[in-house]
């Protein structure tokens, strides 16, 4: 396994990983809209449209560092709950939408129709910052944070109906068993999906974004947090990480079916998904 110009063994790549997101935690949402520019928010909002969850829908979030897939998650829930729960008052009563917006009660407002999401990661520090952004963010029902390893999960078999992981699974030092804990923990019929980044498809794309990932990353990484390696390491990691198709077959080996991606962006990064049926 490479790490940011040195060869570590596969043990070591754990404690290395649990390093740099130690030492990024503080300035990690920051850093992620400089370095994208603002479009992981974009890359993630796709994730879950595509997602589209339903009422009652029990997520998982692995890898979930700061919050930012739970958050939208439980926005994008409760906004469909009201919508469901407006028209429903409307069909029922006859009424115009003034007055449905007036009888509209708050706790109805506040509800998740049932849905709830566990964010889990590896990282103390990074759910510290997660956790804190919830509190002042008023994020306070539904929500569940549990520090725990993608590759070893603390959950009974069968539980969750859809499973997430967004700019993490590079970063598991056994992809496979990350994938066979996924299988295990979603409920039959269950979802997995993946956003990561993956192979870019466009020639002149490719080379802006070598020029931008080898010479701007690790400097804006030594500029704002002070972290040259961390950085450094993001960057090589990202490079290391199978392409498109290798990783839809990896999926598949651990047992996902209907498994299929999409790339954005050029391939800079895709979403990955499957079923287990
Ligand atoms: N999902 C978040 C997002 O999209 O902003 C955070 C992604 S961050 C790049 C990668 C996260 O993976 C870090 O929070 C790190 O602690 C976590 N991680 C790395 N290895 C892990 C493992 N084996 N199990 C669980 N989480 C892990």
């Amino acid at each position: 396994t490479h790490f940011g110009f040195e060869t570590v063994s596969e043990e070591e790549k754990g404690s290395k990983v649990y390093q740099v997101f130690e030492s990024v935690a503080k300035k990690y949402d920051v850093m992620n809209d400089l370095m994208s520019l603002g479009i992981h928010r974009v890359w993630k909002d796709l994730l879950l449209w595509k997602m589209h969850p339903l009422p009652g829908t029990q997520l998982l979030d692995v890898a979930g560092g700061t919050g930012d897939i739970a958050f939208r998650f439980l926005n994008y829930v409760q906004s469909q709950h009201q919508r469901r729960q407006k028209r429903k008052l409307r069909a029922q009563q006859n009424l115009s939408w003034e007055e449905i917006a007036k009888q509209y009660q708050n706790d109805e407002r506040d509800s998740l129709g049932g849905s709830h999401v566990v964010v889990c990661d590896i990282n103390r520090e990074m759910l510290k910052v997660g956790k804190r952004k919830a509190f002042d963010q008023g994020y306070k029902a539904g929500l569940a944070w549990v520090l725990a390893d993608a590759e070893e999960l603390p959950f009974d078999d069968d539980k969750f109906d859809v499973y997430t992981i967004a700019f993490g699974i590079r970063n598991v030092t056994h992809i496979d068993q990350a994938l066979q804990e996924a299988h295990r923990v979603l409920k039959p019929g269950g979802r997995f999906l993946c956003l990561e980044f993956s192979q870019v498809n466009n020639p002149i794309v490719s080379r802006l974004y070598d020029l931008y990932s080898f010479q701007v990353i690790p400097v804006l990484g030594e500029v704002i947090a002070g972290d040259w390696k961390s950085y450094q390491y993001l960057v090589e990691s990202i490079r290391k990480f199978p392409s498109q198709e290798e990783f839809k077959e990896m999926i598949e080996d651990a047992g996902f079916q209907k498994v299929t991606y999409e790339s954005l962006t050029s391939g800079i990064v895709a979403i990955h998904s499957g079923f287990k049926l």
